[in-house]
């Protein structure tokens, strides 16, 4: 987990630092680009003005550029702004000055010059004029197509410099606090998030077989992790149940077999120790042989339901007419019936084909016949139906025996299950009869349902994906 939390941590880190540079950068050279732009338009715009001023008063004194007498245009106070302004000729003598310019006058560069005669302005920054660089704006005066004169406009970038350090200290201390303070809120936040992770694993880990019925029960919000908490309570629930399944399932497949097993015993001990008649004898040996007989029915109805879960039973897949093979169960069980007294009538026989193992479909049949005599009163009914229906092929059951109650309907296809365990054991049921009848119907695509009155008698219906004959 501490490794998860420092990998979030330092993911985070990284793309916050990142996000930061990037933002304090851009700040400090958008902030940059303003300011100076703002300055070069103030600073062309007073060289433009006089140069403009400048141009006038030429056209209408032609005879001042000759006598030198500007002053009148830089006696400005624009001066006391900090902006100091030049007047150079195309040769770069410098003619008149603003005063603050007295012993430094700006420096005429040859670019500016050329640039000046063929009538644009130039923006230069010079750095080592003094404390902080110079800006300087060359614009020429234009006569006609002639530019007999250029002034010069420069101003320190003192101001620009001071706010851009400002801006730049600022930056610098405010962006790593920022950075700690997101780095310290998400390693609380990421604690937090992955203590409740901790938890759960806390629980797994304390979770054996013997304790199966503990559960997180989270109680937070239903986020992603309360969610992960409910779905692992689901599968503990889930794999308790199979547990309790499982073992309930040994108890009674031990019970069952001992029932017998005992019978066989006492059967045993009892001819060794008393002197019997041949017929003695063969009674008991018959009642030995009926008891391993039924062991081997349980026996191998495990087999074939532990060959089912592990899904190794094969199943063969042919065309099955229901109804044809249904009526040669009924016929084969008559017998059966009539010793029980009960009639077994194949009331509707419609064509209704599926694909599927014959064997096992008989035995589905088989099984639901048998158990409708089985639990139905001398003088009762079972009718049996096979007809088609919405794309299944169906076969039902129907009987006028004893019925299930309410209650035991959930669970008669489970395992051993039995609503009369002494009537039934008497009857010769094992209670796997309808787990493998469920099994195989669901090997089959096909649905098991049933209903049931107490009393009255129950429907049980199989329904199998049906097939064109
Ligand atoms: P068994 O071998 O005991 O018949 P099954 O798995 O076939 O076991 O049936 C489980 C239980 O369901 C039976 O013990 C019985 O109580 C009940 N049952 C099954 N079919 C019927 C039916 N047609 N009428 C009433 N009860 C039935």
């Amino acid at each position: 987990m501490k490794g998860l939390r420092a990998h979030l941590c330092l993911w985070h880190a990284g793309l916050m630092a990142l996000t930061l540079l990037l933002l304090a950068g851009f700040t400090y050279a958008l902030l940059g680009g303003v300011l100076h732009s703002r300055a070069d338009a103030a600073l062309t715009e007073l060289a433009d003005t006089t140069a403009r001023q400048i141009a006038i008063a030429l056209y209408s004194q032609p005879r001042a550029a000759s006598e030198r007498r500007y002053p009148a245009f830089l006696s400005d106070d624009l001066r006391n702004w900090g902006r100091y302004i030049q007047l150079v000729d195309p040769q770069s003598h410098i003619l008149e000055k603003s005063d603050g310019l007295d012993t430094h006058p700006l420096p005429v560069s040859a670019r500016a010059l050329r640039r000046g005669l063929e009538g644009r302005t130039t923006l230069e920054t010079f750095p080592g004029l003094g404390e902080h660089p110079v800006r300087v704006a060359t614009v020429p005066v234009q006569m006609g197509s002639r530019v007999p004169l250029m002034v010069q406009a420069g101003t320190s970038l003192e101001g620009v410099e001071a706010a851009l350090q400002r801006t730049g200290w600022i930056l610098v201390v405010l962006t790593p606090l920022v950075f700690l303070l997101a780095l310290v809120g998400n390693y609380i936040v990421v604690g937090r998030t992955l203590g409740r992770v901790d938890l759960l694993t806390q629980t797994a880990l304390e979770i054996q077989h013997s304790n199966l019925q503990r559960r997180i029960r989270h109680t937070g919000p239903q986020d992603e992790i309360g969610r992960l908490a409910s779905a692992f309570d689901e599968m503990i629930a889930r794999l308790d149940q199979s547990f309790q399944q499982v073992r309930r399932f040994s108890a009674d497949a031990s019970h069952e077999l001992k029932t017998p097993l005992t019978a066989i015993r006492a059967e045993a001990e009892l001819g060794l120790m008393a002197d019997m008649s041949p017929e003695g004898y063969r009674q008991s040996l018959t009642s030995v042989l009926e008891s391993a007989e039924r062991m081997s029915e349980i026996v191998e109805s495990l087999l074939l339901l532990a060959r089912a879960d592990a899904g190794q039973q094969l199943l063969r897949r042919e065309t099955v007419d229901l109804a044809e093979l249904t009526l040669e169960t009924v016929d084969r069980l008559t017998g059966m019936a009539e010793r029980h007294g009960v009639r077994v009538e194949m009331v509707e026989s419609g064509e209704a084909m599926t694909e599927g193992d014959p064997l096992w479909i008989g035995q589905i049949a088989s099984n639901l016949i048998s158990n409708a005599v089985k639990y139905t009163p001398r003088e009762g009914r079972v009718e049996v139906r096979v007809r088609p229906s919405d794309g299944w092929a169906e076969l039902m059951v129907r009987d006028t025996g004893i019925g299930i109650a309410a209650d035991d309907l959930p669970h008669i296809f489970d395992r051993f299950y039995r609503v009369d365990k002494g009537r039934a054991r008497a009857t010769g049921g094992t209670g796997l009869g309808l787990s493998i009848t469920r099994w195989a119907t669901e090997a089959h695509g096909g649905e098991i349902a049933v209903q049931s009155t107490p009393g009255e008698g129950s429907v049980f219906t199989v329904r199998f994906p049906s097939v064109g004959s």
